[in-house]
């Protein structure tokens, strides 16, 4: 369903929009080895996540057919804040629904944007029905936050841009939920290097997508507390691309607990300066706890979110 082609021209499509984010080499973690850690800085885009690829890639082509109607989010907070930073851009409406729960961080951006914010639901599976519902009584246009080709081939641009920056890397580590991003950067990179490993990389507890890779099956799972709350959620009833797309293209998992999630990001701040937020810092937590041996010398990491409030951070360096 989505070929270099449609990659290509995503990458053309978005560019006036995002970052062609950074890259930073570190030395592997083990001092004995001549290996080094590549992070890509998705953390330095444009609204603090890789999800404006996605984003503005399914926007540009939605108003190059249809201009006039708004459109509706359900969101964790980044994918929402995507949405609404492209629809001002574009002039159109946005409404997010976001489950309670949602980081204050992310709101206040959200806000700022000009976005309508409906807060509804104890869940992220919660809020989508409630917003699927507000779709058809006020004409807004859904746009999924990963299970869609638009935004799948919008996330497989930091593959094209891993290819050129970095070609030949023995293994890439993905932060994974839904699986739009993984999908799209294992499609874009394993077509120029196809014996890269592609790793996902989550939180231990409701791990949906991991699970139901592990089951052969797309299961449910409830919501548990985590420090990568962009991680969280389901992957829906009528899943139609990224869990085949996964069960194609993803080579292993790596599941990290919250300790090792919470030493990621301080180690993220205090030694890289760097703002990573929890869901955004899995593949570092990946990286750093040792979960690299056995992939090679050259290990790509996607550091895939920023979007955390500097309270946050000195909770977790206090703790
Ligand atoms: C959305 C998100 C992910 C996961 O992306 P999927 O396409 O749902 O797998 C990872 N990291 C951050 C920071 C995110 O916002």
């Amino acid at each position: 369903v989505i070929n270099s082609e449609d990659i290509l021209q995503a990458h053309k499509r978005i560019a006036g929009y995002i970052r062609g984010t950074p890259t930073f080499h570190l030395p592997h973690y083990r001092p004995d080895s001549e290996g080094e850690i590549v992070y890509k800085l998705e953390n330095l885009q444009v609204t603090g996540s890789f999800k404006i690829r996605g984003a503005a890639n399914k926007l540009l082509k939605m108003v190059e057919t249809a201009r006039g109607t708004g459109v509706l989010a359900v969101s964790t907070g980044n994918h929402g804040r995507a949405v609404a930073y492209m629809a001002s851009r574009l002039g159109i409406r946005a409404v997010i629904c976001l489950s309670r729960g949602v980081a204050p961080v992310k709101i206040a951006a959200i806000q700022q944007l000009g976005a309508e914010i409906r807060t509804t639901g104890d869940s992220y599976d919660e809020a989508t029905a409630y917003a699927k519902e507000l779709c058809v009584s006020e004409k807004l246009t859904f746009i999924e936050p990963f299970d869609d080709p638009d935004i799948i081939a919008g996330q497989a641009t930091i593959g094209l841009e891993l290819i050129d920056s970095e070609p030949g890397l023995d293994a890439i580590f993905v932060p994974m939920s839904g699986g739009g991003l993984i999908s799209g950067i294992g499609l874009a990179y394993k077509r120029v290097f196809p014996g890269t490993r592609v790793v996902g990389i989550t939180m231990e507890g409701g791990a949906v997508m991991a699970e139901s890779l592990n089951r052969g099956e797309i299961v449910d799972l409830p919501e548990e507390e985590t420090l990568a709350d962009a991680l969280v959620g389901g992957l829906g009833d009528s899943n139609q691309y990224t869990f085949s797309l996964c069960q194609q293209l993803v080579d292993d998992l790596i599941l990290v607990d919250e300790d090792e999630i919470r030493k990621a990001v301080v180690h993220a701040f205090e030694d890289l300066r760097m703002l990573v937020e929890g869901g955004g810092a899995v593949g570092i937590a990946a990286a750093q706890s040792g979960k690299v041996e056995g992939f090679g010398e050259r290990i790509g990491v996607i550091v895939s979110g920023g979007n955390i409030g500097l309270s946050q951070v000195d909770q977790l360096v206090s703790n």
